[in-house]
């Protein structure tokens, strides 16, 4: 999954280089974020929803393993096959096997981030399967031959004059109008025949329900059903975090996870799967597997930390407020996963050593925290993170020589003083229109960001002033 060679840093530099880019991000987490604040004005037991979507989570993190035997004995009374994958690698192998068993050619995929997760996407490559992503923006997505940005908005790194090009240029019946209807419909008819002609069917699942064992999809273009009716076989893949207890408890998580992704009331559709078709009816699956897929997350529960990360619903509201989502986007971080939530994740899937500048690239300014639906504390996950690159040894050695001259320093207050006026006096020095541009040494800072210039006067003159005066 890891994007390595390149580093975070390089990745940042050459996606602020871009200002296509930015016009693309720009347009999407501005709307995003304008649509959920009106959201929020009109639901105002939002707080009240909140605490009970997190005691409802932290119920079912506390009691797994009894949930997600619940979930197995009534999935496969409906019918269900439900099959147990506790690595990427390892559930990747059993969708690839079950397409095989089914003599699948050709597959629809509703958009699953776990599919992204697991690699599922390479993997159906690798076995020759054709795989036809159903999903508006994941078709985007594999038409430019990248991987999402966003959890919601998977080609919101594209702005709909780029995506023009691209239909332009790879569907059979091009839009000859630039409108987003023409657009739209170029897009169904180049997939219409191919939902008609899978042979499998593989989609995510926002929630498994444990007393009736079905599972529940939510999409704004109804491909959920048009992708898992027609074919043959139709195999869902799942984190075991997405339990919940009851039909009940996921509509309360729903009303949570829409307004916060969509800023809507509801999504267009709202999709529930219990087993495979039954006798009597009319369409619907011969086969309905099921991978309930672990991939590190009972590391997760151990960590009395990071299981606060398993509450995650995946609306997607905190990188749509994070500043440094909002300037980079979501390639940047190189993991499955962007954005704050995905700097607390992908430590866990990719290494630490791997993915520790995430961590720091946060500003923790807690916004992320505020907007998400089941209040989870990033900026205290992601302190974490830092805290355990340095005990680990991660840390560049340049930074553990800084901060052991700042600590050794901060620790003798005459030092300290006589420090600080040295540098401010070097900092006047480098001053022009109240920052500080161009000092060696501050660089990799205000390259892109602002420096103040020092005060005429420290807090520490004033406040002794001010005592004096009194
Ligand atoms: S961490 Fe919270 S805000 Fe971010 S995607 Fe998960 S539930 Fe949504």
């Amino acid at each position: 999954m890891q994007e390595a060679p390149v580093s975070f840093k390089l990745r940042a530099d050459r996606a602020l280089a871009d200002p296509t880019l930015k016009i693309a991000i720009d347009r999407t987490t501005g709307t995003a974020e304008r649509k959920r604040a009106v959201a929020m004005t009109q639901f105002p037991q939002f707080e009240a929803a909140r605490e009970r979507g997190k005691r409802i989570k932290n119920h079912v993190i506390a009691n797994l393993d009894h949930y997600l035997l619940e979930f197995e004995r009534n999935a496969i009374a409906s019918g269900a096959k439900v099959h147990w994958a506790s690595t990427a690698e390892e559930a990747s192998q059993i969708v690839v096997a079950l397409c095989k068993q089914a003599n699948a050619k050709r597959v629809t995929r509703v958009k699953s981030m776990l599919g992204e997760e697991i690699g599922l996407p390479h993997a159906l490559d690798e076995a020759g399967i054709e795989r036809v992503e159903t999903d508006l923006a994941e078709h985007i997505v594999q038409l430019g031959g990248d991987r999402p940005s966003h959890i919601v908005w998977p080609s919101m790194h594209r702005t709909r004059e780029q995506v023009s090009e691209m239909f332009k240029r790879a569907h059979r019946v091009p839009h000859q109008e630039e409108t987003i209807e023409a657009m739209v419909a170029s897009a169904r008819r180049e997939l219409r025949d191919k939902f008609l002609s899978a042979d499998v069917s593989i989609s995510g699942a926002n929630f498994l329900i444990a007393d009736t064992g079905a599972t529940c999809t939510v999409t704004n273009e109804g491909n959920a059903e048009l992708t898992t009716t027609p074919p043959r076989v139709h195999i869902v893949t799942a984190g075991i975090e997405k339990l919940v207890p009851s039909t009940e408890h996921a509509f309360l998580m729903l009303r949570l996870l829409v307004r916060s992704a969509t800023g809507a009331d509801v999504t267009q559709y709202t999709t529930f799967h219990c087993g495979p078709k039954q006798a009597g009816d009319r369409d619907g699956p011969e086969e309905f597997h099921i991978v309930l897929v672990d991939n590190g997350r009972t590391r997760m529960l151990a960590d009395p930390a990071l299981k606060e990360m398993l509450r995650c619903l995946r609306c997607g509201a905190c990188m749509n407020h994070c500043v440094v989502f909002r300037q980079l986007g979501g390639h940047v971080y190189g993991g499955t996963y962007p954005g704050p939530m995905g700097a607390v994740l992908t430590p866990v899937f990719d290494g630490l050593e791997q993915s520790r500048d995430l961590a720091h690239a946060c500003t923790m300014n807690g916004k992320c925290q505020e907007v998400c639906p089941v209040a989870i504390p990033i900026p205290t996950l992601l302190r974490g993170w830092r805290d355990r690159s340095w005990r680990e040894g991660l840390e560049p050695a340049a930074a553990r020589f800084g901060l052991g001259i700042h600590t050794f320093v901060a620790s003798r207050p005459r030092l300290y003083r006589l420090g600080t006026a040295i540098a401010i006096k070097v900092m006047r020095l480098f001053s022009r229109g109240g920052l500080v541009r161009g000092m060696p040494g501050l660089g990799a800072w205000t390259k892109y960001r602002e420096f103040p210039a020092p005060a005429k006067r420290s807090f520490m003159a004033m406040y002794k002033d001010s005592e004096g005066k009194r």
